[in-house]
Formats: C-alpha cells, sequence, structure tokens
C-alpha cells in the first residue's frame, strides 16, 4: 500500500517534517480528530495498529520470529487503544458528580502535584509531569479524585502540552460552572530530553488562568501554594 503513487507523494513529504520541527507549538484546543474516528470499535483498531506496528518493526530489521519481538505488536496495539491513547475516545471521559458546596466555602481549592503522562503528538514519545489544579467553587464542588481523572483522561491522547492545559481548563470550567478555574502544567518532553537537542534537565511550564485568577492576589496565592514544597 504504501508503493502506490498517491502515498508515494505523502511520504516525500518527509522532506517538509521541519515545518513543524522541534518547536512544539500550539495548535488549536481540539484535538484534530476526523468525524469518523470512532467508527472502528477497539477491537479493529488494536488488530490493525498490531499489522502496522509490525511492518514498521520489520522495515527497521527485526526479527520477529524472535520470542522477544513477536508479542510487541499486539502489545504496543493494546496499550495505545487502551491505555495511553484511551483519551481520545469519548465514552471514557470522567462523568463526575457535582455536589452542594454546603460549607458555603468559597475561597481557593487547589491540588497539587497530580502526575500526569501523556505523549508528544510531534514524536510519540511521553511527556510526563506534574499538573497543579485549582478552582473557586460557585456553590458546586467535585471530589478531589475527579480532578485527578479529567487531568489523566486528556493527558491519554497523543499531545501539546499548551492544548493539554487548555482542554483541561475548558473541561473544568463546565463541569465546575466558573469560570474561576487554574491549571499550571510542569513537564519534561522526551523528544527533547532524549533525542534532538538532547537537554535532559529542561522542563516546560504552561498555564491557563481564568476568572478570578487573572487578579494579581489571587494568582499570587495559588502559586505560592504550587511552589511551597509539600511536607510529607
Ligand atoms: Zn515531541
Amino acid at each position: 500500500m504504501l508503493n502506490t503513487p498517491q502515498n508515494h507523494k505523502n511520504l516525500n513529504d518527509l522532506d517538509n517534517i521541519d515545518d513543524i520541527g522541534d518547536d512544539h507549538v500550539g495548535s488549536q484546543a481540539e484535538t484534530p480528530l476526523r468525524a469518523d474516528a470512532f467508527e472502528m470499535d477497539d477491537e479493529l483498531k488494536m488488530e490493525l495498529i498490531a499489522k502496522h506496528f509490525k511492518e514498521i518493526m520489520h522495515v527497521l530489521g527485526m526479527d520477529l520470529t524472535d520470542d522477544s519481538l513477536k508479542g510487541t505488536p499486539a502489545r504496543v496495539a493494546k496499550m495505545y487503544v487502551k491505555e495511553v491513547f484511551s483519551g481520545l475516545n469519548p465514552e471514557n471521559k470522567p462523568q463526575p458528580k457535582l455536589f452542594e458546596n454546603k460549607y458555603k466555602y468559597d475561597q481557593m481549592l487547589v491540588e497539587k502535584d497530580i502526575t500526569f503522562y501523556s505523549h508528544c503528538e510531534h514524536h510519540f514519545v511521553p511527556i510526563y509531569g506534574k499538573a497543579h489544579v485549582a478552582y473557586i467553587s460557585s456553590g458546586k464542588v467535585i471530589g478531589l479524585s475527579k480532578i485527578n481523572r479529567i487531568v489523566q483522561y486528556y493527558s491519554k491522547r497523543p499531545q501539546v502540552q499548551e492544548r493539554l492545559t487548555v482542554q483541561i481548563a475548558e473541561e473544568l470550567k463546565k463541569v465546575l460552572e466558573t469560570e474561576d478555574v487554574a491549571v499550571v502544567m510542569d513537564a519534561s518532553h522526551m523528544c527533547v530530553s532524549s533525542r534532538g537537542v538532547g537537554d535532559t534537565n529542561s522542563r516546560t511550564g504552561t498555564s491557563y488562568f481564568g476568572g478570578k485568577f487573572n487578579d494579581d492576589a489571587t494568582r499570587r496565592e495559588f502559586l505560592n501554594y504550587v511552589n511551597t514544597p509539600s511536607k510529607d
């Protein structure tokens, strides 16, 4: 299939790979998905991915009859569909329940140091780090573990860090019925640390400040808390 003239033309587009290059420029807030993205079920997706991944390994020159390698295509396919990219499928989106805020607590709620693992959509290698999330209750609250689930759901997609940050913030605003949401993400990109410029220490920070978090004092209160080392 790769040898049809039309696809050959696409292969020549490898010359244009540096149009994006290693600068992880942000793009639209929505993950670019095709309209028919979920017409195939998971079983068929895994079967096709395994087949194509086997082809990639074969092209690389690996001996797929080797005991250690022969299960890899199916393993990768399952990991992609059921784990690391399961957040592409809206069926897997968390549906957090809201609670009335009985205590009339209208101060800031912060959940910091949420570990996340995502994948860079330009290289398909991990982006991992910590997310710090805050909101000011509009009268409704959600369980803290639900914030965690929302972070994990959007992380489990091929991503750029800027979009991931915005998607988490937008979802929290919708769920919590407030604009007063802040998200800060601090991450390492394997595509930067393990290849390319090979900078093993650099980290990338992104942030989103909505509503009251645009006030200096509110933003500072949140960032001070995030920057205070946890006592444990
Ligand atoms: Zn990358």
